[in-house]
């Protein structure tokens, strides 16, 4: 009962990547960092497994970001001239890459993380990439000319991508949303219609994480904008409870999401948060415990995955480890309470 698994990334180690920084740069080059990559996701996948996490991920160690991580293995993207563009409905701007011609993989994304972390460890494994919706939010188009034919072909690459990680051994894929909580509308007229094209056909597990973002400060700004009461799960949540998605990831530890719309999810397995990731202040387990309680309210015990609330890359390694103790800590009272 009450199998654990986290949202997806963890911080990278300094010999790896920049701390600290969302779009940190690699510390080595060529083959060095190809075998570092993989280094840093055998030892995030032996942190979350003595933390307790039963549905462990690579830690998203070998990308650079989460969305441009999935992009660099794309054909028809010029990377090299970045323009500016204002994202999560000009939350911020970012500067992002152009689509210029028809996107098409140049290979296998995941790949080597996958059958890496696959190969040493026995827990189930979930690989997260970026939603359809979420791709086209943070890049700019001079081909498609129009933003839902763009996200459909990006589907399509997404849905090569996970038939391939399923092949290779993994559990669950993930698709990570949070433009799900901006763009309201288009979930209902083409955002889910997209994440379906992506699964087709995969056999694996599939989940969608759908988040008010990271704790940086146009995040924490922009939710001080949304009231004292967070509804946007509202709109989202009954068509995804329609929708083939087994899955959903949601935010609850210290969110103003009211807990009631978790039973808009009834039938679906729920990734409920219990870890904030926009505070270095470490849950005690006790915390972790009384979220999932009040969660149990809207959710079956059967279907309850205690999770983050979202990646944990921005938190130092010493705190996203201690994060993962209090996870693993704090499932393990309830599941105790439960089993009586
Ligand atoms: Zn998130």
């Amino acid at each position: 009962m009450f199998p654990t698994t986290i949202a997806g990334s963890l911080p990278k180690p300094s010999w790896l990547a920049e701390p600290d920084k969302l779009w940190p740069q690699w510390r080595v080059a060529g083959a060095d960092l190809a075998a570092a990559k993989l280094d840093a996701t055998l030892l995030a996948v032996k942190l979350q497994e003595d933390a307790g996490v039963d549905v462990v991920t690579d830690g998203e160690q070998s990308r650079q970001h989460f969305v441009h991580g999935f992009l660099e293995f794309v054909d028809g993207i010029d990377f090299a001239n970045k323009v500016e563009m204002g994202i999560r409905n000009d939350r911020y701007k970012a500067m992002v890459p152009t689509v210029t011609g028809p996107v098409k993989l140049k290979g296998r994304v995941h790949g080597a993380e996958a059958r890496h972390a696959r190969a040493h460890t026995k827990r189930k494994l979930k690989i997260t990439m970026p939603g359809p919706m979420t791709i086209i939010d943070t890049i700019a188009d001079r081909h498609y000319g129009d933003r839902v034919t763009m996200a459909l072909a990006f589907a399509d690459l997404l849905n090569a991508e996970a038939r391939a990680l399923e092949a290779d051994g993994v559990d669950v894929i993930q698709f990570d949303e949070p433009a799900f909580n901006v763009y309201m509308k288009e979930v209902t007229t083409w955002g889910v219609e997209a994440l379906h094209r992506a699964i087709d056909g995969v056999g694996a597990k599939t989940a969608v994480h759908i988040c008010y973002g990271y704790g940086i400060k146009a995040n924490i700004d922009w939710k001080k904008t949304l009231g004292s009461e967070w509804r946007q799960y509202e709109q989202t949540f009954p068509l995804l409870a329609k929708s083939a998605i087994d899955q959903v990831s949601l935010e609850c530890a210290n969110s103003h999401v009211p807990l009631e719309l978790v039973e808009l999810l009834r039938g679906k397995d729920v990734l409920v948060g219990a870890i904030d990731v926009a505070t270095d202040r470490v849950e005690a387990p006790e915390d972790v415990a009384a979220t999932l309680r009040a969660a149990l309210q809207y959710v079956s015990a059967d279907r309850l995955y205690p999770c983050t609330n979202c990646g944990m890359v921005p938190l130092t390694r010493e705190v996203a480890r201690a994060k993962l103790c209090a996870l693993g800590a704090g499932a393990a009272i309830v599941r105790a309470e439960l089993s009586g």
